[in-house]
């Protein structure tokens, strides 16, 4: 158990379930051998969970063969789960006011060089008409920690935005990054109909927690923010995502607390965390951070794929961090959603153009394509970009997610979803040329599906986005 008390409520028997889980001695295991590595492999692949001590297994297996093992299983696995489907969003930030002081972040409150600013109202409806008309459907919001942004401040922000409407455009499901809340907190923002409420823990190693969170601030209260997950879930928010910092500690470590956290959620709540999210620390504005632990590329995509391995049913998010060459590589090895067209100035849609303002965003972006252009490679690469929002407006999350994502789902729903999100961004937004890569790559999905109910239903469905005019047409 960690030194650390909270005076804040915690959830019921809330533990540092990390620290029991004994994360080190999993670590100084001897090499193992081709056998094993293979079994583990074989248990990934029919789709079970692996353990933490599975999982560490897939770390120590570093010579050259058993690598290319775990990356060959790890595209086969995604393939299998996820299709060639990749879900797009785009990030919104709506405040960067911050009490905290961690160490790695622009927003850090001892940052003098920040511009502070919060979007007003009318200022979020720029923003998002903005996204809306280069056809995004899905947004993050992202909020520092302050006093302002409370539960009923985030809610009311997620109200307005479903409520924007731009031609055809529209955001169909917000998703959030923000503080952990109390049980109160969760069941306000859930009450605004928001997707999925992300909180990374940023490094899962309390000493390098204690070292990067100063004590005395909010988010200096380790057990408080490794707590927040359960809180959630005992508040009925069953869509819930965990991440980590890479950099801050050993990239071994995280990945097995991640592993142990999925499971940890699953154990208890009978739901794991719907997405996992593995930002490498950046470079960012009065940020002077030097750790010995940046993460060499080589590294990371070996930690998708060990991610991907051992929580099949997780989504994985790759954000625009990222150089696009190193976010197409981690597409193959089990990334399942990425943002495109992203801006993180407060503001940075309307206001900044191609300019990246250190001083006015949380740290500085690999990939700044534009929306069509991702949309573009991704369809060259044989995926269908998606937009589909249809699971959580039908109320398949949680449990009831875990049941849908079963072999056949994604042909019977997945994929036309993806497909009809797709023509609808075709028939609205495209450029001539993602236009025609988008079209051929319909006709090929068209053609790859059995010859059944369900396609003449997708058929006709893609006849009437791209004839008609007609949207939103979901299963
Ligand atoms: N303020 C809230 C919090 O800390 O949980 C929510 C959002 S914070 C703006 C979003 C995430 O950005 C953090 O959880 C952290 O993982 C990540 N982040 C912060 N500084 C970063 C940096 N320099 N490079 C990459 N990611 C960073
Ligand atoms: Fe604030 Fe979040 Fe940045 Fe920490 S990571 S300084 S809490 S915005």
């Amino acid at each position: 158990m960690n030194q650390q008390t909270t005076t804040r409520r915690l959830s019921a028997g809330a533990t540092d379930f990390i620290a029991t889980a004994n994360l080190d001695v999993l670590l100084k295991q001897p090499q193992p051998d081709t056998v094993q590595v293979r079994d583990i492999l074989a248990k990934s692949l029919a789709k079970e969970a692996l353990t933490a001590a599975e999982t560490a297994i897939l770390i120590h297996a570093d010579d050259p063969d058993s690598v290319a093992a775990v990356f060959a299983a790890a595209n086969r696995l995604k393939r299998e789960v996820y299709g060639n489907r990749i879900v797009l969003f785009a990030p919104l930030y709506i405040g960067n006011h911050c009490v905290n002081n961690c160490a790695y972040c622009g927003f850090k409150v001892t940052n003098t060089k920040a511009i502070r600013r919060t979007l007003s109202a009318e200022e979020v409806e720029q923003q998002v008409t903005f996204l809306e008309n280069q056809g995004h459907k899905r947004l993050i919001l992202v909020f520092g920690e302050h006093p302002d942004y409370t539960p009923e401040f985030i809610a009311e922000n997620v109200r307005r935005i479903y409520d924007i409407k731009s031609g055809p455009g529209e955001i169909r499901r917000v998703n959030i990054n923000a503080a952990p809340l109390d049980g109160a907190g969760y069941r306000t923002v859930k009450s605004s109909g928001i997707g999925t409420y992300q909180i990374f823990q940023e490094t899962y190693h309390l000493p390098t927690y204690q070292e990067m969170h100063p004590v005395g601030t909010l988010k200096g209260d380790y057990l408080y923010r490794l707590d927040g997950l359960s809180r959630a879930f005992e508040a009925d928010c069953d869509d819930m995502g965990v991440g980590a910092l890479f950099g801050l500690y050993d990239w071994r470590y995280e990945v097995l607390a991640l592993v142990t956290h999925s499971l940890f959620l699953q154990a208890r709540y009978g739901v794991g965390p719907h997405t996992i999210s593995f930002p490498r620390l950046c470079p960012a504005s009065g940020v002077d951070l030097t750790t010995p632990y940046s993460v060499a590329d080589r590294d990371f995509m070996r930690l998708i794929a060990i991610l991907r391995l051992a929580v099949p049913y997780t989504g994985l998010i790759l954000t625009a961090r990222e150089s696009a060459a190193i976010r197409r590589e981690a597409m193959e090895y089990g990334v399942s959603q990425i943002d495109a067209g992203s801006r993180i100035e407060i503001g940075g849609y309307t206001e900044v153009g191609d300019m990246q303002v250190m001083e006015r965003e949380q740290f500085s972006l690999g990939d700044i394509r534009s929306l069509d252009a991702v949309i573009r490679e991704l369809l060259e690469d044989g995926y269908v970009p998606s937009f589909c929002t249809a699971c959580y407006r039908l109320g398949r999350t949680g449990k009831q997610f875990m049941e849908f994502a079963i072999p056949g789902f994604i042909g019977s729903y997945c994929t036309p979803n993806a497909m009809t999100t797709l023509a609808e961004y075709l028939a609205d937004y495209a450029s001539p040329s993602t236009r025609a890569a988008g079209m051929q790559r319909l006709r090929a999905e068209l053609d790859a599906m059995p010859d059944n109910q369900r396609k003449t239903e997708v058929a006709e469905r893609l006849r009437r986005i791209l004839e008609c005019g007609e949207h939103d047409l979901y299963v």
